[in-house]
């Protein structure tokens, strides 16, 4: 049998899953299972990046993840999800990684960055904030996929993976630096040059007021401006009704801001609403102040209750059984153990560190 090829990719537990990951790679994940081998990681080491003085908070984050994936149809039969503090490969790739890589150029990473200045970290973050950019190209490098998909606000990590690829093989697998990106792996690399796969949106915008440059903040777990797959109608309601719209208009006859770019509400019908129609009628009633805010934000309430709905109905088989949630990370982490070590026993023997064999089992 001709092995499928691989997908990598995961979400940090600082929370539940809301409707920017549900576009921006969640889509992309159930569309894909079928054809590829994939794995789904739970990023918990890079979690204490910002909160490693909530182990409690991080535990319950990682049931709610898998209870999340497993909610929008995630098949654990399919797809292994695992933990990543329980795949030690990583790290010990991580190390090896991090001498190739010099620290300014981790820290121009426009992410790492934008992550500072939106969560306020200032000078106090960890040392281990900005090594999780590198730990990220072993997340993923770890696994030797061809396709990782993401949201645009990962593209730099993976510009990142994809420089440490091909600085590992030139280095120690003899390939040509004149190589062609998908030429690697042919000409001995161990290490493919990943490709990132947005979703249908590649970045969706919170319920939230723009920051002090005028421009949206992204949905973020950790900047509660979230709708997460886990709120139920009366929580949706009311973060629906409370949302950000135009603060210039204070009647409905005032015209109203329509660009998907300023007021959330209507990037929210872009994105969700599949009534092309409603939304161009609708829109032009906005802008000429035919129509107010309650009308257009009840609308998107049906819409997004249609999508929440079977996600909500789906999750009640696991919400209350973590221990069956837990067997299921186990199996996954059992599965991606194996491709992991693996692939270290080949980047060690390329690198003439292959002294002795070993295994990791993950006891029952
Ligand atoms: P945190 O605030 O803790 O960083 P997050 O909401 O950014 O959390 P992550 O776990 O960092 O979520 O991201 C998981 C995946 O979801 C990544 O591929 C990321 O690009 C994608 N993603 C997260 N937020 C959005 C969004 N608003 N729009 C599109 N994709 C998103
Ligand atoms: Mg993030």
């Amino acid at each position: 049998m001709i092995a499928k090829p691989r997908i990598l990719t995961g979400d940090t537990p600082t929370g539940k899953l809301h409707l920017g990951h549900y576009v921006g790679s969640v889509e992309n994940r159930l569309a894909l299972q079928d054809q590829y081998d994939c794995f789904f990681l739970i990023a918990n080491k890079h979690a204490f990046t910002t909160r490693a003085d909530r182990p409690d908070e991080i535990r319950q984050s990682v049931i709610d993840i898998a209870t999340d994936w497993l909610a929008v149809g995630i098949d654990p039969g399919k797809s292994a999800m695992f933990i990543q503090s329980e795949v030690p490969a990583i790290d010990e790739l991580t190390f090896f990684f991090a001498m190739l890589i010099p620290f300014n150029r981790v820290m121009r990473n426009p992410t790492l960055t934008q992550e500072i200045k939106d969560k306020d970290l200032g000078d106090k973050y960890p040392f281990g904030f900005p090594m999780y950019a590198v730990g990220q190209c072993a997340d993923i490098l770890a696994f030797r996929p061809q396709l990782v998909p993401v949201g645009e606000d990962q593209l730099p990590h993976l510009e990142l993976t994809r420089e440490v690829a091909r600085k590992f093989d030139q280095l120690y697998c003899g390939v040509n630096p004149h190589s062609q990106d998908n030429d690697y792996v042919k000409a001995g690399g161990l290490f493919p040059i990943i490709e990132p796969k947005l979703g249908r949106v590649k970045r969706l915008v919170g319920t939230g007021a723009p920051d002090a440059e005028g421009r949206l903040l992204k949905m973020s777990k950790s900047l509660n401006n979230a709708v997460f797959l886990s709120d139920d109608a009366d929580a949706l309601k009311t973060k629906i009704m409370g949302m950000y719209t135009d603060p210039k208009r204070i009647r409905v006859t005032d015209p109203g801001e329509t660009d998907p770019e300023k007021n959330p509400l209507w990037a929210f019908h872009e994105t969700f609403n599949t009534d092309v129609a409603w939304i161009d009628e609708h829109r032009e009633m906005y802008t000429n102040g035919k129509i107010g805010d309650v009308a257009i934000k009840k609308k998107l309430i049906d819409v997004l209750n249609i999508l929440l709905d079977p996600i909500r109905q789906r999750r009640k088989q696991y919400a209350d059984r973590p221990d069956d949630v837990i067997d299921i990370l186990r199996a996954g982490t059992a599965r991606a153990n194996a491709i992991a070590e693996e692939t270290l026993a080949l980047a060690k023997k390329a690198m003439r560190q292959d002294y002795f064999s070993r295994s990791v089992a993950i006891i029952r």
